[in-house]
């Protein structure tokens, strides 16, 4: 059991002490004061995930700073490793660097864990920087939920930039991209159908593509295969993409192309936000997570109500079995529980 989940560390009935020190320890910088903040709000307990959401609510003047960067790509492909020498150049310019996690599968398959410190060496070495694996909520929706509080402390406990790792599997990678500034898509060298990140539409979430591996017997192909994207790109751009996406090669192995990568990331974060393209995404993203939120408050409560749920999954049979539609189902539904 957790530290913060197992112990009374408060007798003050609404918790408002803990709620204090918290704080004072998150304003203080205080690592472990943040690893308590996230793990308060992650707590499947209620009055622990309160005690959360307080301290989120007391920190919330302090965030908003940070750099926040997505990282995206199959396993194996190498994020972490990737991750641990672009947080190492970061510390060593005097950045303070958290990295979180959203990788709903984890808990699931048993396979290697995101956010795994004994994955970034560098980056678990110094006290300077933060890592904290993926949430083990029971769905994407709250692994997403929690990491985008995770930021909020993250950024409230003054990390300059703060890394979301993900695994590269669909909408994982859709919710990482409504949490962050930029998001950088790692893909390898000639990996099969050479294109399939522009098929599965990745294209559409990725501010910048690397093509990760260029090294060895792998530099010229991950060459090729950057120009092949770049040459796609283009012909998508003429197709009506918004955004520049650009693509780059980097090796972590060999420390090629990170600086790149960085350089890009931080100067396409400072033209956001001067020119206010920062703001509105941030915005934009806020008031897609409310709704978000909002239509599951109001879902859960209605079909808490009584008969509601059972009503539901019938009129869901019939209209699967093809025997309702959709739209009248939903509208029988919303009537009769108005008629209760
Ligand atoms: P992740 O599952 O995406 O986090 O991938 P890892 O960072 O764990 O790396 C997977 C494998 O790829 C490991 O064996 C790494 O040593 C290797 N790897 C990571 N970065 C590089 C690189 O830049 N070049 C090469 N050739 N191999 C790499």
């Amino acid at each position: 059991m957790s530290e913060a989940e197992g112990t009374a560390v408060d007798d003050t009935p609404d918790g408002s002490a803990e709620v204090e020190a918290v704080v004072e320890g998150i304003q203080g910088r205080d690592r472990r004061a943040l690893a308590k903040a996230i793990t308060l709000i992650e707590s499947r307990r209620g009055d622990r995930a309160e005690v959360g959401q307080e301290v989120l609510e007391r920190v919330m003047p302090l965030t908003g700073g940070s750099i926040r960067l997505g990282v995206s790509g199959i396993p194996g492909v190498g994020k972490s490793t990737l991750i641990d020498a672009l947080g190492k150049l970061l510390l060593d310019r005097g950045q303070r660097v958290a990295v979180l996690a959203v990788d709903p599968s984890s808990t699931v398959s048993g396979g290697s864990i995101l956010g795994d410190k004994s994955r970034m060496p560098h980056l678990a070495a110094d006290e300077r920087a933060f890592i904290r694996p993926s949430p083990t909520a029971a769905n994407l929706g709250g692994v997403a939920r929690r990491t985008r509080e995770a930021i909020l402390l993250a950024e409230a406990a003054g990390y300059d930039v703060v890394l979301v790792e993900t695994v590269g599997v669909g909408q994982s990678e859709v919710e990482v991209a409504q949490m962050v500034d930029f998001f950088a898509l790692l893909l390898l060298p000639g990996s099969g159908d050479e294109l399939q990140g522009l098929k599965k539409g990745i294209v559409e979430l990725a501010d910048v593509i690397v093509i990760h591996k260029a090294d060895g017997d792998l530099a010229d192909q991950a060459r090729r295969t950057a120009n092949d994207y770049r040459a796609a790109l283009r012909y998508l751009g003429a197709s009506g993409t918004a955004r520049e996406v650009e693509v780059l090669t980097a090796s972590a192995h060999e420390g090629e192309g990170i600086e790149e990568l960085w350089s890009l990331v931080q100067e396409r974060w400072e033209k956001d936000r001067t020119s206010g393209a920062l703001d509105e995404r941030r915005r934009a993203q806020q008031r897609q997570w409310f709704r978000r939120l909002v239509e599951e408050k109001v879902m859960d409560e209605f079909l808490s109500r009584a008969g509601v749920a059972s009503r539901f999954e019938s009129l869901e049979s019939e209209v699967a079995a093809g025997r309702k539609t959709a739209g009248g189902a939903a509208d029988e539904l919303v009537a009769a529980t108005r008629s209760n």
